[in-house]
């Protein structure tokens, strides 16, 4: 049915599959985009999507939520904090507002390095992302912390002896491996980090009260899903990713609630509920 509106919109991003990308398998980053509203997405992630918005209708909301907080925590750390380098595990696909956009609008010097292993982020990455000589995107799993923080490619950029702001924003709830282990992960990081650093982490939550039924609902889409990942965890647990910092009032909170950019004049949704983030300090 080419010319027709269904051929067209199918065709936005179908046609141009990248090299060594499989459309017929969901990828988180692409989940993501089509949670966003982007356009760099396969019919198999717009399937996830639609799975869970069957759990919650307003699911996109966690990505909103997740974005909007990703803006308010970076413009913190350029303004505040004095950071000049930023650490980003998991970056996802470009979209509306960058973390070196928000960065770079205060500190134009300001050093981001962007790390992800999807290759559909990668070919876009490179290309959008590395707008100036101050903005690198790596290739890497960020679920090997010892290999992230040695990676030579990584210190050609970011000098270790300095303060960092470290970000893994929406990331850890994809890791599919042992329950405790995203803890361990975040210890094994902090260990590399000069002290005066920040660390900036995002998650699902289940909030374990009236909306933790959604969160349940929703993570059972997830994880039953062609993408197969989206663990929501309860508040002890994530406070728990944050083990030997210091944290940034109001420490960890929903993310709708986390320095919001005005006063809420509308109640939260039931989906506002499930995900949270905060910054802590390192000693
Ligand atoms: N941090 C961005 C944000 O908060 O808007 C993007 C979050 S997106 C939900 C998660 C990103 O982490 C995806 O781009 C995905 O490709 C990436 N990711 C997941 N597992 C990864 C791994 N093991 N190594 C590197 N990147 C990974």
């Amino acid at each position: 049915m080419p010319g027709t509106a269904a051929a067209r919109s199918d065709a936005r991003s179908d046609r141009k599959v990248p090299v060594g990308v499989d459309p017929t398998r969901a990828s988180i980053a692409r989940v993501y985009d089509a949670f966003l509203n982007g356009k760099d997405n396969y019919e198999i992630d717009r399937e996830v999507l639609r799975g869970v918005q069957k759990a919650a209708p307003e699911a996109q909301e966690l990505a909103f939520e997740n974005r909007g907080f990703l803006i308010r925590a970076c413009r913190f750390l350029a303004t505040q904090t004095g950071i000049t380098q930023f650490l980003d595990c998991g970056s996802g696909l470009p979209t509306a507002e960058n973390i070196h956009q928000v960065v770079q609008r205060v500190n134009p010097d300001a050093t981001v390095v962007y790390i992800d292993n999807d290759p559909v982020v990668l070919a876009h990455g490179r290309a959008l992302l590395e707008e100036n000589e101050q903005t690198h995107f790596i290739s890497a799993d960020i679920f090997q912390p010892q290999e992230i923080m040695e990676s030579e490619e990584i210190r050609r950029h970011i000098d270790f002896s300095q303060p960092i702001a470290f970000l893994q924003l929406g990331t850890l709830h994809h890791y599919d491996g042992p329950r405790e282990r995203p803890a361990e992960m975040m210890r094994e990081y902090l260990e590399y980090l000069p002290s005066g650093s920040y660390v900036a982490i995002s998650h699902f939550l289940d909030p374990e009260n009236e909306h933790s039924e959604v969160a349940r609902r929703m993570e059972h889409m997830f994880l039953h899903s062609p993408m197969g990942s989206g663990t929501f965890r309860t508040r002890a647990e994530l406070e728990e990713l944050f083990d030997g910092l210091e944290m940034v009032p109001p420490g960890l909170e929903l993310c709708a609630k986390w320095w919001p950019d005005g006063p809420q004049l509308k109640p939260l949704n039931q989906v506002q509920y499930c995900i949270a983030g905060g910054i802590g300090r390192k000693p």
